[in-house]
C-alpha cells in the first residue's frame, strides 16, 4: 500500500488556493531556496537523534531500530525539535496512506471547496497524489497542486488529468540570481510555466519580491507577466524573514519587503498584461 510522508494537514486554509481548502503538506523538497520559510520540510529525517534530548514533553525517543519516533499525543508543538535539527528536517512527519489522508478530508469535505497538495514539493509523491486526487474528485471537490516547478508536467501529464490546476512559483529568471536563490536549473520551471499556460492548467503564478533587488525582481516579474497575461492570478509576494534560516537572513536581509516597493512590481506586471497581479 502506497504511503507518503505528511508534515501536516491544515483542515481549513484560505491561503492555499481560492476559497476554503484542506491543505496537505508533504515532506521533502527538490529545492533548497535561501528564503524558504519552512525549511523543516526540505528533507526527510536522518534519525540522527539530535532533536530528542531537547524535547520538553518527552514526545521524542529513539526506538530499538535506531529510528526517531514522535508521539503526537505528548507533543506540545513548541518547535524546539525543528530548531535543533541540523538537516532541515522534522521528526513530526507521519507516513500516511491515501485512505488515512482521505479519512481527514472526508471530515472537512462539507465545508471546503477543495484540496491543495503542498509541501515541501508534493510532486515528489506523484503516484500517491494521483490516487489521492482520484478519491478527492469522487467527493466533487477541486484539486490543486502547489509546486516549485521541478516536476516535468509535459513528460508525465497524468497528474494534470486528475487535478484542476497548478499554483507555480516563478522564483527567479535571471540565471545568476536563480543560482544564488535556488541552486536548481531554472529551465524546467520556465518550460512548465509555458506548458501549464498552454494546457489551461496554470491556476496561479507567484513571485517573491526581495528588498532592494530592483533588477532581479523586475526581470522575473516582467518575464512572468508577459507570459501569463490574463490567464490566471499573479501573486506578488513580499519577502518576509520570519522562519528563514539565520545564515540566509543575513544575506537576504532582516527586514520584510515594503508594501509600496512590492506594489511597484505588481503595477509593472499589470502594465505587461498580467491584469490580475496583486500583492500579498
Ligand atoms: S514540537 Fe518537537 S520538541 Fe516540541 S514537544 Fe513536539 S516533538 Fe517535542
Ligand atoms: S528531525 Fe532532524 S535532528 Fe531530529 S532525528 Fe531527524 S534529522 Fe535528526
Amino acid at each position: 500500500m502506497k504511503k507518503a510522508p505528511v508534515n501536516k494537514i491544515i483542515p481549513f486554509s484560505n491561503v492555499d488556493g481560492p476559497g476554503n481548502r484542506t491543505a496537505v503538506f508533504f515532506q521533502g523538497c527538490t529545492f533548497n531556496c535561501l528564503f524558504c520559510h519552512n525549511p523543516e520540510t526540505i528533507r526527510l529525517c536522518a534519525d540522527c537523534g539530535a532533536c530528542v534530548p531537547g524535547c520538553p514533553a518527552g514526545a521524542l525517543r529513539v526506538n530499538g531500530l535506531g529510528r526517531v519516533v514522535w508521539d503526537s499525543a505528548r507533543c506540545v508543538q513548541c518547535d524546539a525539535c525543528i530548531k535543533a535539527c541540523p538537516h532541515d528536517a522534522s521528526p513530526r512527519v507521519t507516513w500516511m496512506t491515501v485512505e488515512e489522508v482521505m479519512g481527514m478530508i472526508r471530515r472537512t469535505a462539507p465545508y471546503i471547496g477543495g484540496v491543495t497538495a503542498s509541501g515541501g514539493e508534493c510532486t515528489l509523491r506523484c503516484e500517491f497524489l494521483i490516487d489521492l486526487f482520484t478519491e478527492v474528485k469522487k467527493l466533487g471537490k477541486t484539486c490543486l497542486i502547489d509546486s516549485n516547478g521541478s516536476f516535468d508536467f509535459e513528460a508525465d501529464p497524468r497528474i494534470l488529468s486528475v487535478c484542476d490546476g497548478v499554483m507555480l512559483d516563478v522564483k527567479a529568471v535571471e540565471p545568476a540570481w536563480n543560482d544564488t536563490l535556488i541552486s536548481y536549473p531554472r529551465d524546467l520551471v520556465l518550460r512548465n510555466l509555458d506548458y501549464l499556460i498552454k494546457t489551461g492548467k496554470l491556476a496561479e503564478a507567484r513571485t517573491v519580491i526581495f528588498p532592494d533587488r530592483d533588477r532581479e525582481n523586475e526581470e522575473t516579474v516582467r518575464y512572468t507577466a508577459r507570459r501569463i497575461q490574463n490567464s490566471c492570478p499573479y501573486k506578488i509576494i513580499r519577502y518576509r524573514p520570519y522562519g528563514v534560516r539565520e545564515r540566509y537572513r543575513k544575506l537576504l536581509g532582516e527586514t520584510e519587503t515594503g508594501a509600496d516597493y512590492a506594489e511597484r512590481f505588481a503595477r509593472l506586471a499589470r502594465e505587461e498584461g498580467a491584469a490580475r497581479a496583486y500583492v500579498v
